[in-house]
């Protein structure tokens, strides 16, 4: 049950890095603060001892709240670059 993959792959890390930001004041392209609001689902397989190993994560809802230029300590200039290029 546990161990069906979803056959386009719906894991962890594949519904970020699409979306790019940028800072309109300052010209920022790499560093920003970014809350996100993320709803998953993960398979938790625990061994005998008791370690957890957390696998198929998969994301079911991920709203981002807030996009903060590192360098200017705001998110008032931060835009979306939606191509997702590079
Ligand atoms: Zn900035």
């Amino acid at each position: 049950m546990f161990g069906v993959k979803e056959p386009d792959g719906g894991r962890y890390g594949a519904a970020v890095g699409t979306v790019r930001y940028r800072c309109a004041a300052c010209g920022n392209l790499t560093r920003f603060d970014v809350t996100v609001s993320r709803r998953t689902r993960a398979f938790h397989h625990y061994t005998v001892g008791g370690d957890l190993q957390v696998e198929d994560e998969e994301v079911l809802a991920e709203e981002v709240e807030d996009v903060v230029c590192r360098w200017c300590g705001t998110g008032r200039s931060v835009e979306r670059v939606g191509d997702g290029e590079g």
